[in-house]
């Protein structure tokens, strides 16, 4: 019953985006939420590990987590926990995944597995996560560590085939295992180098990826010491506000994850009601800026966003396209999502936002 509503919602979502309405009936369906804004690393690509967070940095207190997904969990199919931050650093992070699925929850986990050691994946796969990324940026220890500075290529590596071997003597079925690799153009990187590379994985990963790099709306529109996507477009309105939010872990709701400082806080969940934040005042008026051209006024980080400069697939636009995708996974199965990526690679001529290499 919960596969349908969530379904149903999905679609609401999008009639209401095409009615241009702004004032929703449908509830956001997919989550981000975010354990913490800190991180063990400083990579090239990243608002933090660039320096270039300047808000105050913590950890989401448990309490206020657990009424958080008490009140978001009857309209949420999909939550990743994670967002601007190294989700493993947060002491109750597992209790975080248990909580949530306790409440009928898909729980997402990007990491940069620099901290999943065997106690952790151990505990993980208990807590029957359903989908994990590992970031893994680059196909060779010069690219990997160039791009992620602070971590070591063997010690991740190794991390990551613990996890997928110890998910395999488990008999695991879940988490749905992807590894992500950014194109980022650093170099050193052969098409025999990345062969190699895939042939030395684990066989327990369930797909790799490799991703056009977001300049995180505008935060690094002007950055040239790694390729990101120049736009051959724009397709406003964003549709993620009429299906996604995200929040932070102070409880301030932003639009999406693209707000590393906070640009743009739509309200705090100490003081109201994820809902009514959805249809505040706030929310109203940037999806009404979205609908008008004038969104550059409300939010100058929408200038250079990757959501903004994808253009619709068979009529849906890319921000609807994630929370439809993830509703109709929920409907028919797992692992449809990868068919999906590949169904859409190919309508799209190899034009990528992100593609699935082997899976
Ligand atoms: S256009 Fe990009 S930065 Fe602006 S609200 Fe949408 S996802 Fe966020």
């Amino acid at each position: 019953m919960k596969k349908i509503s969530i379904l149903a919602n999905s679609i609401l979502a999008f009639i209401n985006y095409r009615k241009k309405r702004t004032v929703l009936g449908n509830a956001p369906s997919y989550i981000w939420l975010e354990p913490t804004n800190h991180c063990n690393l400083r990579c090239v690509m990243c608002p933090n590990g660039a320096g270039k967070v300047t808000v105050d940095k913590g950890y989401m207190d448990y309490d206020l987590f657990t009424r958080i997904i008490d009140q978001i969990s009857p309209h949420t199919s999909a939550l990743t926990l994670a967002v601007g931050g190294e989700s493993l650093l947060h002491p109750r992070f597992v209790d975080m995944v248990h909580y949530s699925k306790s409440k009928g929850m898909k729980v997402l986990l990007n990491t940069n597995a620099t901290l999943l050691y065997a106690g952790m994946s151990e505990e993980l796969l208990d807590a029957e996560l359903d989908y994990i990324s590992f970031a893994f940026d680059g196909f060779t220890k010069e690219s990997y560590e160039k791009a992620r500075r602070g971590a070591k290529f063997n010690d991740t590596l190794g991390n990551i085939n613990g996890f997928l071997r110890l998910k395999r003597s488990k008999r695991a079925e879940k988490p749905y295992c992807v590894l992500s690799v950014l194109n980022l153009g650093l170099g050193g990187c052969s098409e025999s180098d990345k062969q190699r590379f895939i042939s030395g994985l684990d066989e327990g990963i369930d797909e790799i990826r490799q991703r056009e790099v977001a300049s995180w709306g505008s935060i690094f529109k002007d950055e040239t010491s790694f390729a990101h996507r120049a736009h051959e477009g724009v397709y406003p309105p964003c549709s993620r506000l009429w299906s996604t939010t995200c929040i932070s872990w102070n409880g301030e709701v932003v639009p999406c994850i693209y707000n590393a400082n906070r640009e743009y806080v739509l309200g705090s969940l100490e003081n109201a009601s994820l809902l009514d934040i959805w249809n505040g005042e706030a929310m109203i008026g940037l999806r009404e800026s979205m609908l008008d051209g004038s969104y550059l006024r409300r939010s100058p980080l929408c200038e250079n966003c990757i959501v903004l400069g994808t253009p619709p697939l068979l009529g849906v636009p890319s921000g609807l396209r994630l929370s439809m995708a993830d509703a109709l996974v929920n409907f028919v199965g797992f692992g449809l999502e990868k068919f999906m990526l590949q169904f859409a690679n190919k309508i799209r001529k190899n034009k990528f936002t992100t593609l699935t290499i082997k899976g």
